[in-house]
């Protein structure tokens, strides 16, 4: 007897006939999830100087950062899983600023806005902290000083799309070889 093999795309065929009118969408359950955060970032906007009041403009009617699903910002770590980090950030600010990212719901992200946080911007001094990145674990930097709305909403959408594509597994090696970069960068530079 002659062996027929159907394949997965002729059983759907199979099913959908006479259903034509209908729509269907398959995908993978983890993507849908994905897609789901991605439009449900709770952002935490940890504001010290003038890059806060360019988030305050995102955030309102102009550019309406709830186009986007993340218009719900939170003050309080528990309910919030994207801290959005807005000017100058000094080293007696940095356990404050490490204690609250410890405290975000997991998974979450880090995004660095303007030359202060960064950097430290112009201010190379004994007291600020020459960038977020040695003592967070940054996703996505924004530069400029200050960046405009459009900017923050860029890296926004940056977020997302990298959120939508990397799995569990991928962000937890993500984030230990950003620890590892942060631990060699916080090494005490020895002159001998
Ligand atoms: S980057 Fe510029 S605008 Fe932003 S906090 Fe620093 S000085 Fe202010």
């Amino acid at each position: 007897m002659k062996k027929t093999t159907v394949t997965a795309p002729q059983l759907t065929a199979e099913r959908l006939k006479g259903k034509s009118n209908q729509f269907f969408l398959t995908g993978v359950l983890s993507d849908f999830l994905k897609w789901g955060q991605s439009y449900s970032l709770w952002p935490y906007p940890f504001a010290t100087a003038c890059c806060g009041i360019e988030f305050m403009s995102t955030a309102a009617a102009d550019f309406d950062i709830a186009r986007f699903g993340a218009e719900r910002p939170s003050f309080s770590p528990r309910q919030a899983d994207m801290i959005i980090v807005l000017g100058t950030i000094t080293y007696k600010m940095a356990p404050v600023l490490r204690h609250i990212y410890r405290q975000l719901a997991d998974p979450k992200f880090v995004i660095s806005v303007g030359a202060c946080a960064s950097s430290g911007g112009m201010f190379d001094s004994y007291s600020v902290l020459q960038g977020i990145d040695r003592i967070l674990p940054v996703d996505v930097y924004i530069p400029g000083c200050p960046p405009r709305p459009e900017a923050i909403l860029e890296a926004l959408m940056l977020m997302q799309k990298k959120l939508r594509k990397q799995s569990i597994e991928d962000r937890r090696d993500e984030i230990k070889e950003k620890i590892l970069q942060m631990e060699a960068r916080n090494k005490p530079v020895i002159v001998e």
